[in-house]
């Protein structure tokens, strides 16, 4: 083997002495190809001296850190099965740790008299134990209680077990790799570091995985997170000036269809309404192209706004298009986009997947030459055919359900189009500028008046018939109720069986005096939608429904929804079902049914009951759940990191905010800071909307 003279952080990470290519291969396939992605596998947890308990202090069900060492340790067997007990004592006492699984990965990695930290829960059965710890062996020379050093402590996951390294092994490795690579470099220049207080980079990713101090490790990681938040900030920095850049038309006339349509509206718009719609003419009358996302819960009408926005549009003799994440809400969208637009004489068309290769045909010649004024789609509508004669307005619903790449390509469709983007989907506050900074944002935080707050309450399973009471007596006053059952996947047969009986049951007994629809995942597309328009025209009475019914159903008498395992949905899920009643004007009740009772389950959905503000439900959610899980999900896949901390960081996210807009506003195409964009081309390049900095 060729080992390199010098190791730096390009050097593959199977040259370090100690990894060899057998590791190398798998620590690869881990994305950790380079000492540079080594060093960059920042540690877990920290161990110092205020976080350990000697034996004697602890207590049952305590989370708790020990100190101590090996005095022995054996399987052990039961009548069935065995398990693994590790024997520990410190000064003060002993304690058991116990594993059931891994047993032959566990049993070959101690000896007697090693030093070990374990953390985990107490329990007490025949004396103190904890069940599967986490641990880590510590170097024999240094005692860390006696120290006070602090020692890093990292992940021992499936990796480092197929690569029998734990974390003292990847401490070794990774302190082995600094003391060989001389320096690492700075993205930022030395003035900058200087006047934001920045940390240096080599010294944050030194002090990271061998601290000093608690404060040495703050500064680290301020720093290390700013460099996070900058390049995401620096990457909506360039799209907003990249799109703010293209000069268009200015739409400052209300034209004709717009007041015709203002005037036939039954009903008055809310003050957040008028507000936004002042928002979004102000943007209009401008050379450049509005970017505008608008955000309000499920309800606020929003649906009227993009309607207002696109009669401007049309009355200016220019084109708009709606896209929508799924078939059903772009149909929705289509059937409220079609009612206004016949009573005025617009041409608005429906683009979507399944539709007759001639009338896909017909579509596209009417859209290239502008006999369609107003095309309401799905991703059907960014497909290469599809060109338009004078695109102005793009409308996105739910835009975060979009990649960049798709509401790119629905965006180029016109020269300089102006976005619309609209989502009920509440994000916490505190996320909102890490995930859309790079919109201007318009808020509709007030629902209708004429609508009665929902009453909300969680239900406990034996007093269920009381509900069904309640639904019977709504329905024979002409009222709709739902029934939803969770299914997380499609493939979740048991509970898709649980709901068909469930539904066959209510048909039966409880509810055979009224007509009854059963929604589900395996329908087909057409049942679906006949389903759907039998809801929203009042044909069935009460809908059973084990698909969930976000979006798509709009039917203003319905007053009921029951949601059954209601601990098994997110609150948002939740949320949103909560969405579909309390539509018109008549008092609605929400009834959650709690099957299975832990107090986490009873806290959030006590959230719900509390709680009809989306973006509070989402708030507090977050605070309950924590950053990790939340950003988890897929729509917010760019912020995935583990190092951030989006709930905590609101000021370091705000200082890399700040300085990433100023640098993109002095030096657009990032000329004077030649590092930044090499970085940012390298990494960050698949989120750049329009890659013109050169
Ligand atoms: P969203 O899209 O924000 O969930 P919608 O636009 O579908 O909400 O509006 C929900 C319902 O409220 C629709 O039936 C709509 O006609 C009605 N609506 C919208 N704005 C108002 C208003 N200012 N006053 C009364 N009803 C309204
Ligand atoms: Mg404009």
């Amino acid at each position: 083997m060729d080992i390199p003279n010098q190791i730096t952080i390009k050097t593959e990470v199977q040259y370090l002495r100690g990894v060899g290519p057998k590791r190398g291969q798998i620590l690869k396939s881990y994305g950790i190809s380079n000492i540079g992605d080594l060093i960059r596998n920042f540690p877990r947890k920290y161990l110092d001296r205020t976080n350990v308990k000697n034996i004697n202090q602890i207590k049952i069900n305590e989370q708790v850190v020990i100190i101590g060492t090996v005095k022995s340790f054996g399987l052990k067997y039961l009548k069935k099965g065995k398990y693994f007990q590790l024997n520990i004592s410190d000064e003060t006492g002993f304690i058991q740790c116990i594993w059931f699984h891994g047993i032959s990965w566990i049993s070959e990695k101690f000896k007697e008299g090693d030093n070990i930290a374990v953390f985990g829960k107490v329990e007490f059965y025949k004396g103190y134990r904890i069940i599967h710890p986490e641990f880590d062996l510590l170097e024999n020379s240094k005692d860390p209680s006696n120290t006070g050093q602090i020692i890093p402590l990292y992940a021992s996951n499936n990796l480092f077990k197929k690569v029998s390294l734990d974390s003292r092994a990847i401490r070794k490795l990774i302190h082995n790799a600094l003391n060989q690579v001389y320096l690492i470099k700075d993205h930022f220049s030395e003035h900058f570091l200087k006047k934001e207080a920045l940390l240096s980079l080599d010294k944050s990713i030194r002090i990271v995985h061998q601290p000093n101090s608690n404060d040495d490790l703050k500064s680290a990681y301020y720093r290390l997170k700013f460099d996070e938040y900058f390049f995401l900030q620096l990457v909506l920095a360039i799209n907003k000036y990249q799109l703010s850049n293209f000069k268009g038309k200015k739409f400052i006339d209300l034209g004709d269809y717009a007041i015709k349509m203002y005037k036939s509206l039954d009903f008055k718009l809310t003050n957040a309404q008028i507000r936004v719609m002042r928002e979004i003419r102000k943007d209009l009358a401008m050379d450049k192209p509005m970017n505008r996302l608008v955000q309000g819960d499920v309800g606020c009408g929003k649906t009227i706004i993009a309607m207002l926005t696109s009669a401007i549009i049309v009355g200016n003799d220019s084109q708009v298009a709606i896209m929508a994440p799924t078939e059903i809400l772009a149909e929705q969208h289509f059937e409220s986009f079609f009612e206004f637009c016949s009573k005025l004489n617009i041409k608005c068309k429906l683009l979507i997947g399944n539709l007759k290769q001639n009338q896909k045909n017909q579509i596209y010649e009417d859209l290239e030459n502008g006999r369609i004024q107003i095309i309401v789609g799905t991703h059907a509508l960014i497909q290469e055919k599809v060109k338009f004669k004078n695109l102005e307005l793009v409308v996105v619903d739910e835009q975060h359900r979009f990649g960049v790449e798709q509401r790119k390509n629905l965006i180029t469709k016109g020269k300089h189009v102006n976005i619309l983007s609209m989502t009920a989907t509440p994000i916490p506050r505190t996320l909102t500028f890490a995930i859309h900074g790079d919109m201007d944002l318009s808020w509709i935080d007030e629902l209708p008046q004429n609508r009665i707050p929902i009453k909300t309450s969680v239900i406990e399973s034996k007093k269920i018939d009381s509900v069904y009471t309640l639904m019977k007596n709504e329905m024979d006053k002409g009222r709709f109720c739902f029934i939803v059952f969770p299914i997380i996947e499609e493939s979740d047969k048991i509970n898709a069986e649980a709901a068909e009986s469930a539904y066959e049951n209510f048909k039966k007994n409880i509810f055979k005096e009224y007509t009854l629809g059963f929604l589900h995942g395996k329908l087909k597309k057409e049942s679906k939608t006949q389903i759907m328009e039998q809801v929203n025209n009042g044909e069935i009475q009460c809908l059973i429904s084990t698909t969930v019914v976000e979006v798509g159903i709009n039917n203003p008498n319905a007053t009921v929804m029951v949601i059954e395992n209601a601990e098994r949905f997110g609150l948002t899920q939740l949320h949103q079902l909560r969405g579909r009643i309390g539509r018109g004007k008549f008092q609605s009740y929400c009834f959650l049914i709690q099957r299975k009772k832990t107090e986490q389950s009873f806290k959030r959905l006590s959230i719900i009951e509390k709680h009809i503000d989306g973006f509070k439900i989402s708030d507090e959610d977050l605070k309950l759940r924590g950053p990790g899980e939340f950003l988890g999900t897929k729509q917010h896949g760019h912020i995935s990191s583990k190092l951030l901390d989006i709930v905590n960081d609101g000021k370091i996210m705000r200082h890399a905010r700040t300085r990433a807009f100023e640098i993109i506003e002095n030096d657009p195409k990032l000329i004077k800071s030649q590092n930044l964009k090499k970085k940012l081309l390298q990494d960050y390049r698949h989120m750049l909307e329009f890659i013109n900095i050169g």
